[in-house]
This record gives structure tokens, sequence and C-alpha cells, in this order.
């Protein structure tokens, strides 16, 4: 296939999805996306459908002769629910969870004009955090070096896809995608979905060997040595729920208080004011109830091939000790200020990888001594390089 399409102006024009920047997974011509580890998704798909194919074979067919009547809505139940189960598992997985599209040059600083003693070629500095006010409290927001802008409030970049995302809550390496303001609520749908599903197994096993008990008139732990297969889906599903009811219950936490998983690990807002809590009910629609905001990214859009980015210089000193120290300083409040962003990025079920993510942002961005961001002076060309792409 032709790697570019030729405008009329004769500039290269390329899909957004060839030529994007992180480290997604396009599918369907750049219709579907998906996180750099979108492998893992045939094995949570097979951890959801292989227990229920047993079920149905093992248990639930001769559930059915002793249900009579009801014996059909008992096996059709698991598979209409488990259809829905893996729904919202490709809605949380195959679509935007929330990208901020990178910038392609960096902001200018605000207010800033080249002074009389500016030297020529003396570059201006990007101030590393920016105020912003959310619901009466100052909120610092972090420039983000791979995407060259300031994030917006919950924001973060994810070191796994190498996108900053919207209401970053995690990476979910089950799913294989960033959870972010786009697909939060069908990931909370798949856990909670999921844990309805391993106890609907889990207690229909205990009804078979109940039902084998009775009509045999022989102990359950008879009764359990007469169907395996029930004893296997009970251990399994006993522990599949302790990890996705884990999930579901903490999940219920956060959006009750209107936190992210990210914010729960980096903020512990349970000791500081959290500016976003609403109370328990606007909490919750807030999730649940309002219209999904439309995808920042159309990757399906032509664009011009990329010719290059401008020289800008970040400083490795921002992610020293003593920065780290400095922020994690800055108290919260009315007339406090709270750093939004952190020094660590990305996570995995909120496991939190700054040195993953640190590495990762020095490695894709020019990194230079000084600890303020740079940007070229005005008068330097915007060189043109090839494209990787
Ligand atoms: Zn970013
Ligand atoms: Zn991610």
């Amino acid at each position: 296939m032709e790697r570019y399409v030729v405008g009329e102006d004769q500039t290269k024009l390329v899909r957004t999805y060839k030529a994007w920047k992180g480290n997604n997974v396009f599918c369907l011509q750049g219709r579907l996306i998906f996180g750099p580890d979108v492998r893992s998704l045939p094995l949570t798909i097979f951890l959801i459908v292989g227990p229920l194919i047993i079920f149905l074979v093992m248990v639930g067919r001769k559930l059915m002769d002793d249900f009579n009547h009801w014996g059909v809505a008992v096996v059709v139940a698991p598979v209409v629910f488990t259809c829905w189960t893996l729904c919202v598992l490709l809605l949380t997985s195959s679509r935007d969870p929330g990208i901020i599209p990178r910038n392609k040059r960096p902001p200018e600083p605000e207010g800033y004009e080249r002074s009389a003693e500016s030297l020529p070629g003396q570059t201006p500095r990007l101030p590393r955090t920016k105020d912003v006010v959310v619901n009466g409290t100052v909120v610092k927001v972090k420039y983000c070096d791979t995407c060259m802008m300031y994030r917006t409030p919950r924001s973060s970049h994810c070191s796994i896809c190498d996108n900053c995302v919207e209401r970053f809550d995690h990476h979910c390496p089950w799913v294989g995608q960033c959870i972010g303001v786009r697909n939060y609520r069908f990931f909370y749908m798949f856990v909670t979905s999921a844990t309805l599903l391993c106890v609907y197994v889990f207690s229909f096993c205990w009804v078979y060997i109940t039902m084998i008990k009775r009509s045999e008139d022989i102990t359950i732990w008879k009764a359990m040595i007469k169907t395996p297969a029930s004893i296997a889906l009970i251990v399994y599903t006993f522990i599949a729920t302790w990890f996705v009811g884990g999930l579901s219950v903490f999940h219920f936490y956060l959006i009750s208080t209107n936190q992210t998983t990210y914010e729960n690990f980096r903020y512990n807002y349970d000791r500081r004011a959290n500016p976003f809590n609403r109370g328990m009910f606007h909490n919750f629609a807030e999730v649940f109830c309002t219209s999904i905001p439309p995808s920042k990214n159309n990757f399906r859009a032509l664009v011009p091939v990329e010719v290059g980015f401008p020289e800008r210089q970040v400083s490795r000193d921002y992610f020293t000790s003593n920065m780290r120290k400095e922020y994690s300083d800055i108290e919260m409040g009315k007339n406090r200020e709270w750093l939004e962003d952190s020094l660590q990025e990305g996570g995995h079920h909120g496991a939190q990888h700054s040195e993953i993510s640190t590495e990762k942002d020095a490695a894709t961005t020019d990194v230079g001594r000084s600890r303020s961001a740079k940007v070229p002076p005005k008068q330097v060309p915007y060189h043109p390089r090839n494209s990787s792409w």
C-alpha cells in the first residue's frame, strides 16, 4: 500500500495513525486504537470465555434438566452476561481513552518579551509548572516534555502508551489500554460485570453440588468429588472474585470520592481536600451520566508528513531528588498550592513507574543541563529533518 498520499499542493500526506508518535497499536486502518500490550487482551477474553464454556458443558447442561422450564434461563443468562462483559471490555480497550494530541512545537512562554539584555541565541525558559484554579483551589499542572504542552488538570503521561491522557486513571495491562476520561465508565462496567459473572458461576456450581447431594443422598464431599469441573470452577471463580470484586469495590470508593487510581496512590486525598469531589451523587453522575467527550484525535485524518521538530532543551535536573523533595513539600488547601501532576508518571493499576517514565521522557526529548525547559529563539529557523515516517 502507498505510504504517502500527495496533496493538491504536492505536499506528502499520511494518515494520522501511521504517523502516530505514541506506542499504540491500530487496527482496521486506524478505526481501533489499543495500547502496546494489546496482546494480553486475547488472554483476558480466554480467562472469561474458557471457564464459561466449561460451566455450560459440565454444569449448566445438567442443571437445565433439573430446573425444568427455568433450566434454559440458567444457561442463557451467563451467555448473555458474558457477551455484555466482552462488549464493555472491547469498548474499554479499543477506543481512544482520552489522548491529548501532542504539540508540534513547545508553547511560547506567557508574557515573554525579549529584553534588551538578551543575548543573541539566548532562549526563553518555560516554567515547569503552571497554576490552574479548580473549584477555588490552585492546582499546579506540569509541563509534559514529550507532548510539549502543559497538561490539563488530572491528565498524566502514560509511560507505556507514551501519550498524555485526560483524567488518567491507570494503564490496565489486562485490557491493554490506558483508562482515562473516555473509557473509565466502560472499565468500571467491565470489572463489575466480571465480578457478577464470577459470583453467578460460583453460586450455580454450589447449587449443582447440592442437587447431587440431595438426589443421591450422599455427603457434600462425595457430591463434590462427583463433579470435579464444579470444584475447579469454584476455586477459579473464588480467586477471580477477590481480584475483580476487589477492583470493583476500590473503584466504587474512588468514584464516590471523585479520585483516580493515580491520584489515590499519589496524593492520598483522605488527608487532604480533593478539589474535584462534588459529593457522592454528583461524582457518580459525572462518571456515568455525562456524555463522553469526543476524541481529540482523528486517527484516519490525512496530515502533512512532519518534517522536523524544533530543538528544545529540558532539564534532567528536574527529576533530581532535590526537586522531588521540593514538590513533596507543597501542601494543598484553599490558600495553598496543589501540585496536580507529579514527577512520577504512568502506572499499572496504581503502581508507579517513576524510573521507567522518567527515563522514557528523557529518552524521547532533548535533555540539557538547565533546570528549565528552553524553547528556541524566534529567529531560529524551523529546521526540517527527515521524518521517520
Ligand atoms: Zn505527555
Ligand atoms: Zn497507557
